[in-house]
């Protein structure tokens, strides 16, 4: 107890001022990510996701001065995708890479303290490059999630490993990507493997020492259960067994939780989305397949589903809804938006999950015409989903069809934005289609379960990517930047009234986040796939993020990935600050 007091008070003083005690990451401190400007201290600059920061010390004025303070590379023969957002805390910054490699740097000049690279079998099954998104930090460990479904935490001073726990069998198509959440003293994870049709789930464990404290599968039909003194006990089913799945299609559901959650501490809810129903082919499990493509509001003290949004009841194009679930204020309410993978913008409840608006923020689609507010569903354009395999001429390709988003998404993993300052938020869009079509497919432990094929294609000349400024209230979009290659990298932004976003062509980019004015650029060296981030040490304002190009474009991207085919991959952090 006299420990936790101390470290709370340590805390407090991080907080306010600068302190050179080498203090651990607490509860109270997390909770404060969003406000306190010297520490990145969890995915999202901080639980709520806004990725929003209060410095204005870099600033639309002055911007145009930064300059790098230092960079490091990843080194090795591993580059490929680099998705990671780097935290920082008490003089050191926190960054994972591609193959499952963490490192810790000297967060003022770059140099290497240590670093981890996990040890990965030969049989891995990433679905989307071998990428990693982040760690979490408690206490005095950081904690990251690897490619073969394990957690491992390691000692913030020496990347000695304190403690590591399985996941669940790699073999069977599971893995890990995202950063782990922390919230109420609890971290957080999801699953990977949704084209594998393994289960989707969150995990909730002791974040010191690793032990299970509730597991919420999210396919209805699971059983949910928590543990008591290092004993499983039911913890109620999820949903109604086979309610919304025929058969038994609900054993190999998919619905993973493969990006990270939020949590806002004034609803005591941790907000996941969870992926595509297993297989892509929809009419294998006519049913609205619960709780696939929906953002799952779980209460984290009894491990229970409080309420769910499901976005598109019985998928047919991969439409995960993974995207984060970021809460702000909005009509006096706290609410919640996602802009999801089939197109549409989504504002509930967050409390209750009442949807309270809907709006398209990528210019086609074609797999619904709207969103009916009244009852939340979709209106959907029925003769716009991939066909039926076994009503096709021989009885083993459905009828094709176009459509638009591709599966890769309106907005896919990049995390968008949120200014409390303009009311904003910047969504990092892609304008895409997809020719899609069903085939008879069974399900096999380890194999791909889709049933469906697809080709990427463009649906521009002269662009894929938008970064967009979207107003949650009026559906508007208030000024858009176009860019040739897809983006696939998240959004900062500051009271400095700028918007910082990374390309695939490999600028870092600063633009006004009012009017979308492009105010910076610095050529990074290779694609940049990863959110940037700002923190202030020594009166100075920091800007970092992490290049290398990567991910499911490259892999999945069909027409559009021969367009980006002379992208180099890479792996470096670049930090940036202003010229003196
Ligand atoms: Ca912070
Ligand atoms: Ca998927």
């Amino acid at each position: 107890m006299k420990r936790k007091l101390l470290a709370s008070t340590i805390g407090m003083a991080l907080i306010t001022g600068s302190s050179a005690f080498a203090a651990g990451v607490t509860d109270a401190m997390i909770e404060n990510d969003a406000k306190s400007t010297n520490d990145v201290l969890s995915w999202g600059m901080g639980q709520q996701g806004q990725r929003f920061s209060p410095l204005t010390k870099v600033n639309t004025g002055n911007v145009a001065k930064l300059v790098p303070a230092w960079s490091f590379s990843f080194g090795g023969e591993k580059q490929r995708g680099q998705e990671s957002q780097p935290l920082i805390h008490n003089g050191k910054m926190f960054v994972t890479a591609s193959y499952s490699r963490i490192y810790a740097m000297d967060s003022k000049s770059g140099k290497k303290l240590w670093k981890y690279e996990h040890r990965l079998p030969d049989g891995i099954m990433p679905c989307c490059d071998v990428i990693n998104r982040g760690a979490a930090l408690y206490d005095n460990l950081v904690i990251f999630a690897t490619l073969d479904a394990q957690i491992v935490a390691l000692n913030q001073d020496t990347g000695a490993v304190v403690w590591k726990e399985k996941i669940d069998d790699y073999a069977a198509g599971y893995s890990a990507s995202a950063a782990p959440l922390i919230a109420g003293g609890l971290l957080l994870t999801g699953v990977s493997g949704g084209e594998f049709g393994v289960i989707g789930r969150v995990e909730a464990r002791d974040p010191k020492t690793g032990k299970m404290v509730w597991i919420r599968p999210v396919v209805e039909g699971h059983m949910g259960y928590k543990y008591e003194n290092g004993k499983q006990v039911e913890n109620g089913i999820s949903g109604t067994t086979n309610k919304t799945w025929p058969g038994d299609l609900w054993k190999s559901g998919g619905a993973t939780t493969w990006l990270g959650g939020t949590y806002d501490p004034s609803t005591g809810l941790a907000y996941f989305g969870t992926g595509n129903p297993a297989p892509w082919n929809s009419h294998l499990r006519p049913g609205d397949n619960l709780f696939s493509t929906s953002t799952v509001a779980i209460d984290i003290k009894s491990g229970k589903i409080a309420w769910h949004y499901q976005r598109t009841p019985n998928d047919g194009w991969d439409y995960d809804g993974v995207n984060e679930f970021i809460t702000f204020d909005m009509n006096g309410k706290r609410m919640g938006a996602a802009a999801d993978r089939n197109g549409f913008f989504y504002v509930n409840d967050a409390k209750t999950g009442k949807l309270e608006n809907a709006f398209p923020f990528v210019n086609k689609i074609t797999w619904a015409t709207g969103i009916d507010l009244k009852t939340g569903r979709p209106n959907y354009v029925p003769e716009n989903r991939p066909g039926d395999p076994t009503k096709g001429p021989d009885g083993k390709k459905g009828n094709v069809v176009f459509s638009a988003p591709s599966f890769l998404g309106g907005k896919n993993q990049m995390p968008m934005a949120y200014s409390p300052k303009t009311g904003l938020f910047y969504v990092p869009a892609n304008e895409w289609g997809m020719e899609i079509w069903n085939e008879p497919v069974t399900y096999k432990k380890g194999a791909a379960y889709l049933g469906a094929g697809f080709t990427i294609k463009p649906l521009n000349d002269d662009y894929i990517g938008a970064m967009r400024a979207v107003d949650p209230k009026s559906g508007k979009i208030v000024w858009e930047l176009k860019n040739n290659a897809p983006l696939w990298g998240g959004v900062l932004a500051t009271a400095g009234d700028l918007v910082f976003y990374g390309v695939p062509e490999g600028y870092l980019k600063a633009v006004d986040a009012k009017s979308g004015k492009e105010l910076w650029q610095f050529q990074t060296g290779s694609g940049i796939v990863a959110p940037p981030v700002t923190w202030e040490e020594g009166g100075e304002q920091y800007v970092a993020v992490v290049s290398g190009w990567g991910g499911a474009v490259p892999l999945w991207g069909g027409e559009v990935a021969k367009k980006v085919n002379f992208l180099e991959q890479g792996g470096s952090v670049w930090v940036f600050k202003l010229a003196k």
